[in-house]
This record gives structure tokens, sequence and C-alpha cells, in this order.
């Protein structure tokens, strides 16, 4: 039987409003320890979801606050469980002294994404559904937040569910084949289970097909600053970035390892990274920043080039913006242009000269920012479609999703083709079994206890 569990659910520091959370066999009864109606009815016999205003009182009796208060009985709760909520203000005094009587009163602290973790253990979300609970909190723009309501919503565990459910009918047409060993499948039965197939084999290529997307959405766009030493680009990193997260110097190859920092531009995320230089070099340490430039690089979704526009374009710069332009679109970023020997940079004939978009910009005085930021947005929309957005909830996220898609598909793949050369009806078995099984992982049907907990573990205290 579970515990009763309690919690902070507001963050840290003073608000307007403070939220305590109870939840698990007895939540009513303790909440109602602590928290006194103004009218006859006492909280513990409330009905469920309607909101008490009353007294607040801490373990030894005494007055804490007024609030409102509610209670909702199992199974119709966020977690399933008789739950109870206390509104206070938000005094991080006043929420502690009533978190103690709570405590008091029969209840534990809850662990991080405790609350989440038992609506999933009662079934009130599946997996992909608790993840978007996560990723809503931590959604960093508004298609990300987007993305994480409607997976929440279970646009993503239908579409999982619909795959799910004609495997399942599938794996039933075998069973009742392989009563009869003896017999092969009648080519009707074949050719209408190789259709099923095909169709999931298409709906999980679709689903992954997705990951891409969605990944970029969750991750940022990476977007990989290189230039020659001194160009300026820990200067525009702090510049986009807005506060100093690079230690900008003019001594030539300060920045040795890479810097990160993630920025939201004209409504994008963006993970900028800043390189060391790709600048063959005899010192170990350089080498290993060069090292983690070149992997940089290769990850890149976008490259900003970026020159100094006071200096003509050398053999170096020629040589960092054709390497950029084989990884990757990349935009050259003249740099500097609040100094008055700044003049605009000419691409040669091998840096793509008629495609190559150049922007010159200061990034000490913020002049031409402006115009990065559109330029960065319009290719950010290339790469992120209008259509992730009108398909909100139903990308895959995150690898844990993606891996699962992925075996799903080779099981459902290997059970068509083995189909295809007439195997028997027991090795087809075993290959829709495993694609049931992965996606039994990702909704969380299957799942392993330790996948879970360390979903879990990414959670705030009290949600
Ligand atoms: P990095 O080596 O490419 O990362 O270059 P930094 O960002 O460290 O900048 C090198 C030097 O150029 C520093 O002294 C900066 O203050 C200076 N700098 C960077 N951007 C600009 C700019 O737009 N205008 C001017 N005048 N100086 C700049």
């Amino acid at each position: 039987m579970s515990e009763l569990i309690a919690a902070i659910a507001t963050p840290p520091g003073t608000g307007g409003v403070g939220i305590l959370r109870l939840s698990g066999p007895g939540a009513a009864q303790a909440a109602a320890h602590i928290f006194q109606p103004l009218g006859k009815t006492p909280l513990s016999e409330a009905p469920d979801r309607q909101l008490l205003y009353g007294r607040v009182f801490d373990q030894a009796g005494d007055l804490l606050d007024t609030g409102l208060a509610f209670v909702s009985r199992a199974p119709h709760s966020y977690t399933g469980e008789e739950t109870a909520e206390i509104q206070c203000h938000g005094s991080p005094v006043v929420l502690s002294l009533a978190l103690d009587a709570l405590c008091a009163a029969g209840a534990r602290l809850a662990r991080p994404g405790e609350f989440t973790q038992r609506a999933f253990l009662n079934g009130k979300l599946d997996l992909t559904q608790a993840e978007a609970v996560i990723d809503l909190i931590d959604a960093e723009t508004p298609a990300a937040a987007r993305q994480a309501a409607g997976q929440l919503n279970g646009a993503l565990s239908r579409q999982i569910d619909g795959i799910y459910s004609a495997l399942t009918d599938l794996m039933a047409h075998f069973c009742a084949v392989l009563d009869y060993p003896d017999e092969d499948i009648d080519p009707f039965q074949a050719e209408q289970m190789g259709q099923i197939l095909a169709r999931q084999e298409a709906a999980l290529q679709a689903l992954l097909a997705t990951s891409r997307r969605g990944t970029l959405l969750h991750q940022g766009i990476t977007c990989v600053l290189i230039g020659r030493p001194n160009a300026g680009k820990s200067s525009l990193l702090n510049a986009l970035a807005g506060y100093e997260r690079a230690i900008v110097t003019n001594i030539p190859g300060t920045t040795r390892d890479t810097v990160e920092t993630k920025v939201t531009l004209g409504g994008y995320l963006f993970r900028l990274v800043d390189t060391a230089g790709l600048r063959d070099s005899d010192d170990p340490i350089e080498q290993l920043g060069v090292a983690r430039s070149r992997q940089a690089l290769a990850e890149a979704d976008l490259v900003l080039a970026v020159c100094d526009g006071t200096q003509p374009l050398t053999e170096e710069d020629h040589d960092l913006l054709r390497e950029a332009l084989a990884q990757a679109d990349t935009i050259l970023l003249a740099n500097k242009r609040d100094l008055t020997d700044f003049t605009l940079p000419q691409p040669a004939a091998n840096d793509a000269p008629n495609t190559l978009t150049v922007i010159p910009l200061s990034a000490k005085t913020g002049d031409g920012l402006d115009t990065l930021e559109t330029t960065l947005a319009r290719r950010a929309e290339t790469l992120l479609p209008q259509a992730a957005q009108s398909a909100a909830g139903e990308l895959l996220t995150n690898q844990r999703q993606i891996q699962a898609a992925q075996r799903a598909l080779d099981g459902v793949t290997h059970a068509k083709d083995a189909l295809d050369l007439g195997m028997t009806p027991d090795a087809l078995l075993t290959d829709v079994e495993a694609a049931l099984e992965a996606l039994g992982e990702l909704t969380g049907r299957t799942v392993r206890e330790d996948i879970t907990a360390r979903i879990f573990s990414r959670f705030c205290v009290g949600k």
C-alpha cells in the first residue's frame, strides 16, 4: 500500500500563492488536521474538488495563515489516489511550517516526480505523457510547450496505441495458425498479414521521421560559431545570450574548449556553440580544443562563420568557410562594423558567394544583431516547418522514445521480410513480439523500473 506523501508544489522563494500537495491514503484527514474551513463541513468530508476557504494551523495548533483547500478522492485525481491541496500565501516560512505540520499528521516528504510517478503507476498517464509533464515544465519556447501539451493530451500515445493494437490482432492470427503447425499460412491470409505489417511499418517510419523535428524543438537548433581567433566569436555569443557566458579577451586563442549556451531568438530555441578554432597546433590542449570544435561542426544544424571586418578575408578564413559549407548551412558574419576601417568582406568563388548570406554587424554595439536574429528565425522555420506545430504532441522528442520506436520498426520489418520469404509463423511471432515489447516500453506498459526511475528523477519535488 502506498504511503501518504506531501510536498510544497510551488517553486522556492516568495510569491503570491504557495501550494502544498498531499497524495495517498489519509490525505484528506492529514490536510484537515492543519486546515479548518470557515463553514461547518470539515475538509475531510467536503465534496471532491470543492474549494473551501479557511484557516491554516501549524503543528502546535497556532494560526499560520488563511487560504483555500480541496480534496479529491481516488481514482478521480492527478495521481489516482486520495489527494488534497492547500493554497496559502507564498511565504517560504508559512509553507515550511505547514509542511512540518502535515508530516506530523502522518505524511512523509515526497521525492522528486513522485506525484507523477504515482499517476503513471495508477494508469492515469502513460510514460510518454509523464515525460510530457516534465517537458512542459521545462519548455523554453512556445512551440516546445505546445508540443509537450499535445503529448500530455495523449497525441503520441494514441498513435502508438493504434500500432500496438494492430500488431496484437496480428499476433492472434499467428497464434491461430500455430494451432495447426503442419499447415502453411494460406496465401490469402499471408497477404492480409503482409498488408497489416506494411501499414504498421509505414506508421512507425512516419513516427521516426518526426524525431529530428522533435529533437530540434526540444534541445534547440545547434548553431556553431567558427572563425579565426579574435574575430569576435565569444563577444557575439555573449551579445546573443545577453550575458557574459564566454571569456572575452584580446589574446588570440582564449576559448580553448567549446562553450555553449541556449538562447531563444525569434521564438526558436538555439544551442549556440563557441568553438576553440580549427587551426592545427602542436599544443596538446589546443589539439583537444580543435578536436572538440570539429566534433561540434559535425553536429551543427547551422554554422555562423565570424570574421573581423576590419581585415580582408585571409586564406584561413576561406578554409574555415569551405569546411563549414561542407558541413551545414552557413552564414558569414562580418563583425566589428562599428570600427571605421570596416569593409564588407568579399567571399571567394569557392565560398559559394551566390548563396552565402553575409551579415555585417557589431557584437560590441549590437548593431546588426536584429538582422541576424531574423535570418536565424527564417533558417529555423526551414528546419522546423510549420507542420511540426500543427501536429503538436505527435513528435518523438528524446532518445528513449526514438530507440524504442526504432526497435519496434526493426521487429515489424523483420516480420514482414520473413513473411515474404515464406518463413513459419513461429519465426514471425518472435519478431512481432519484439516489436510489441518495444512499443510497450515506449508507453510504459512493459518498461523496466530503472528506466522509469531515471525519467522521474528529472522532475522537481511536488510534481
Ligand atoms: P574570439 O577570439 O573570436 O572569441 O574573439 P573575442 O570575442 O574574444 O573578441 C576579440 C577582441 O575583439 C576583444 O577585444 C573584443 O572586445 C573585440 N571585439 C569583438 N567584437 C567586436 C566588435 O564588434 N567591435 C569592436 N570594436 N571590437 C570587438
